[in-house]
């Protein structure tokens, strides 16, 4: 589903007129555009398509698609920021006269938004915009104004990425947006467990990765406690962690053998080492 043509005009102008000193999230243009932006992306993140939350940053904050700024922990380097190699796409000046544009907005979960951080889709940095890029071949990205989704990334077995035939965009926002890394691919499916609570889901994994023992089912009704979950989901969930980490993948299995689509070739080369981060390894691909 492309986003262009899917929110009402006036909004669109409404935002595009608000001078940057007056700017904050509680401005009723910015919240209105919030809105009608999460509803036209069915409440689901441009980059993951998983479920927005009310309770995430990602539903607070807007993503940037060019980057509004450069990244304050990266030095600057004016030929890396020019450079169209991908290595070097997180050096970037970044883009403060597009911080505004509503075409630059959109809504992204916390873990995408995240890891995309200051990273740079514009598809020939050797050329730095006066305008707005206006067409979808000016981004080495789904831009969510311009394409759709689908065409670029499909889901394997429900929670393993892989680009749509060798797609360059979509290789582009699984790697920016860690949907290839596995410690990550497997908070995501954990999440689905425990009604999506990414502190929940850090906590626990925190805690299969301590060293120190623990009774399942009195961490499970502490963490119940804390974030008003039921204690037997989460139960259920910590013993499928212990036992990913004891050696066994049951948990990736049982959510493999839930779905009758046959692993692609990604999904395969993927599979062993979001195994291996469940086991406490924290391996990436
Ligand atoms: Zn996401």
């Amino acid at each position: 589903m492309i986003l262009a043509g899917r929110i009402n005009a006036n909004i669109m102008q409404a935002i595009g007129q608000i001078a940057e000193t007056e700017w904050n999230s509680g401005l009723a243009e910015v919240i209105a555009y919030r809105d009608a932006v999460l509803v036209a992306q069915r409440r689901l993140c441009a980059y993951c398509k998983r479920r927005v939350y009310r309770n995430e940053v990602g539903f607070r904050e807007l993503d940037h698609i060019l980057p509004k700024a450069q990244n304050p922990r990266k030095k600057l380097n004016g030929v890396r920021a020019s450079s169209n190699d991908k290595k070097y796409r997180r050096h970037t000046t970044g883009y403060p006269q597009f911080m505004y544009n509503p075409e630059n907005l959109v809504i992204a979960c916390k873990r995408c938004n995240g890891f995309k951080g200051s990273y740079d889709a514009l598809a020939d940095r050797s050329q730095y915009p006066v305008n707005y890029p206006a067409l979808s071949n000016q981004f080495e990205w789904i831009h969510p104004y311009h394409d759709e989704w689908s065409l670029h990334i499909k889901l394997v077995a429900t929670f393993l990425y892989a680009a749509v035939d060798a797609s360059p965009k979509g290789t582009a926002v699984i790697h920016a947006c860690g949907l290839d890394k596995a410690e990550e691919l497997t908070k995501r499916l954990f999440e689905d467990y425990v009604d999506e609570s990414e502190e929940l889901v850090d906590g626990m994994m925190a805690l299969i990765h301590s060293r120190e023992p623990f009774d399942t089912r009195e961490a499970a009704e502490r963490f119940a406690r804390v974030y008003g979950k039921d204690p037997e989901a989460i139960r259920t969930c910590l013993i499928d962690l212990q036992a990913a980490k004891a050696g066994g993948s049951e948990v990736l299995a049982r959510a493999l053998d839930t779905v009758s689509i046959e692993l692609g070739e990604a999904g395969r080369a993927i599979l062993p080492v979001a195994v291996a981060a469940a086991q406490g390894d924290g391996a990436v691909v």
